[in-house]
């Protein structure tokens, strides 16, 4: 049974994500996990303590001794499972909105589980658990230092020095989730002055959804150029994304962010790792570099399977990711992480303005609809509709996910959300308009369907 999507188990808790089914995949998991110490974590959700008990029942039912951290980032538990060499579990949503709750895994190296790990406990879902003898059974014990030691070794991993000298003021959003615990301290430490919004963990993200996007961050635009600072800060739920507000509160696009930081790292015979939604200005600034791209289907998982295969050819990938903030720093851990993602950003910003590094990569524009349905009769019409529309038209088509149209001057994509019933459209080109024609015409065939 195919139960890991494009970045883990996701669904509306107590409707299609039961407490049964996450002790079920944890006991899978557990088994295949060595059945020894694993690390449990959470985000804020109001469900994550029925989940985490879920979890952590699933574990030691098959024999794990489990380290429970409470509410922690998913980097902050990737940090502690590299450092003691132990795998683990993260119930989060991630960006979803509040009546989500899912599961990522981790290996023992601190990254998420590749491909075909993910496909073995899947098989061992189907085989049914493997419960240890009455007397064998695990038992849980509370570690309260997960979060500290975190930001101890984020203040060890990024150019300390460079960003305390420059004396930035930061806004931070960590928009009610678990970033609300480790961010605003991480960044006071760098040196940085800090003011916040949306900095009390609560999972029923009363001052705004999950999601860092414009639409979400408008109270976090207005708290950067009020209090004079040099950057805002969003993150999503599980703080493993970093999105950005300029000194004069103006968004700048995730897809500028991850240019700006990829030209920043990538040297001669690189190769950064994006995925099949890539920005025009990815390709630019990997051209510019004389280094190579790696598109993937999007999701973290297909990332960190293309990193790695890369890695073991000899390849050295300095940068990966995602227009959607969530950003992979190999040389630091091959995991996405907001508060690193935000430090190397402010690296940045100590020598020129945020708006002057976005200016850069202004003349482009993203335009992305989401179109909603219900049942599976409603998204094949669609999904047929947007075949018909590649076929008929003159633009270059890549399959890797969805139907990408490469037109020389702008592209359009058309896929399935991976974790929720959307499918979404997202278009680019250097003049707005362009991006709009596009965009729109490929969401009015699918909403004809
Ligand atoms: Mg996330």
């Amino acid at each position: 049974m195919k139960v890991f999507g494009s970045s883990g188990v996701r669904g509306v808790a107590n409707d299609d994500l039961l407490p049964r089914f996450v002790m079920q995949v944890t006991q899978a998991a557990g088994a295949e996990l060595g059945v020894g110490r694993v690390a449990l974590a959470r985000d804020t959700r109001l469900t994550g303590p029925m989940f985490a008990d879920a979890a952590a029942s699933g574990l030691e039912s098959v024999g794990c001794t489990v380290d429970r951290l409470g509410i922690a980032p998913t980097p902050a538990l990737q940090a502690y499972c590299e450092r003691e060499s132990v795998p683990g579990v993260m119930i989060t949503a991630s960006h979803n909105p509040p009546e989500y709750n899912g599961i990522k895994l981790v290996g023992e190296s601190g990254v998420e589980l590749t491909q075909d790990r993910l496909e073995r406990v899947e098989d061992r879902l189907d085989a049914g658990p493997e419960l240890a003898d009455w007397s064998e059974v695990g038992d849980s014990r509370s570690v309260e230092t997960a979060r500290e030691t975190y930001r101890e070794q984020l203040l060890a991993a990024v150019p300390r020095q460079r960003i305390a000298d420059a004396e930035l003021t930061v806004a931070i959003d960590p928009g009610h989730g678990a970033g609300a615990l480790t961010s605003p301290d991480f960044f006071r430490e760098l040196g940085c002055r800090v003011v916040t919004v949306n900095a009390q963990p609560d999972g029923r993200f009363p001052g705004r959804k999950p999601e860092p996007i414009a639409d979400h961050l408008a109270d976090l635009a207005r708290l950067t150029r009020t209090s004079d600072a040099d950057l805002g800060i969003a993150h999503d739920g599980d703080a493993d994304r970093a999105i950005f507000i300029d000194e004069t509160g103006t968004f700048i696009e995730g897809d500028a962010a991850l240019a700006a930081l990829a030209a920043a790292e990538l040297g001669d015979d690189d190769v950064a790792v994006s995925a099949v939604n890539a920005s025009q200005r990815l390709v630019d600034v990997v051209e510019d570099a004389g280094a190579d791209l790696r598109l993937t289907p999007i999701g973290s998982t297909y990332l960190i399977t293309a990193i790695r295969e890369l890695q073991e050819r000899g390849r050295r990938v300095p940068i990966a990711g995602e227009g959607n903030g969530g950003i992979i720093f190999p040389g630091y851990r091959i995991a996405r992480d907001g508060a690193y993602t935000a430090a190397r950003f402010c690296a940045l910003v100590a020598d020129r303005p945020a708006s002057d590094i976005a200016a850069d990569y202004d003349d482009y524009y993203n335009v992305r609809h989401d179109i909603s349905y219900e049942g599976k009769e409603q998204r094949d019409a669609m999904l047929d509709a947007i075949e018909e529309t590649a076929e008929e038209s003159t633009a270059d088509l890549d399959t890797t996910d969805g139907y990408r149209l490469d037109y020389g001057d702008a592209w359009v994509l058309a896929r399935p959300s991976g974790t929720e019933p959307l499918v979404r459209v997202y278009a680019e080109a250097r003049a707005e308009s362009r991006a709009r024609e596009l965009a729109d015409e490929m969401a009015a065939a699918i909403e004809d369907a």
